[in-house]
């Protein structure tokens, strides 16, 4: 693999759009800190914000904090994925994004994932999973357990 290869396999154009202009950002300045999530090894930092509507689906996501690209565009992407949808289907979202770039489950179920197969490349990459999976990592634990 080249450098130029192994560099678009990691930074999908979509990867770059969403790191550019991250969508769903915000100050979550009344989020308190014990709920920043951080992978050391990157300097990645997060925190989210989780708002259900009265059916108790996601009607919005969005995270505060700093970071590399992958953790950026990864924490973008799925403020935009996970609207309308159930707690539990949330939490099944991100347990087979996680378990896939993993590689405990095949990197091939990112394919049914929409905009989120731009990250199947950084699964050959075990120092950037943590980095593009930080933002879902928090999402579990920011989601409601009484649903
Ligand atoms: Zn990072």
């Amino acid at each position: 693999m080249s450098a130029a290869e192994a560099f678009d396999d990691l930074y999908q154009e979509i990867v770059l759009d969403h790191y550019r202009s991250p969508r769903n950002r915000a100050h979550l300045d009344h989020v308190p800190e014990s709920m920043v999530h951080e992978n050391p090894t990157c300097g990645d930092s997060i925190k989210l914000e989780v708002v259900l509507d009265d059916a108790r689906k996601v009607q919005a996501v969005r995270f505060d904090g700093r970071g590399c690209a992958i953790s950026t565009a990864s924490a973008s992407l799925m403020t935009e994925k996970l609207r309308g949808l159930s707690v539990a289907e949330a939490r099944a979202l991100a347990t087979t994004f996680i378990h896939a770039l993993r590689g405990e489950e095949p990197v091939d179920e990112l394919d049914g994932m929409g905009d989120l197969a731009a990250f199947k490349g950084v699964a050959k990459f075990p120092v950037r999973v943590k980095c593009a999976t930080l933002a879902w990592h928090a999402l579990l634990v920011s989601l409601p357990t009484n649903v």
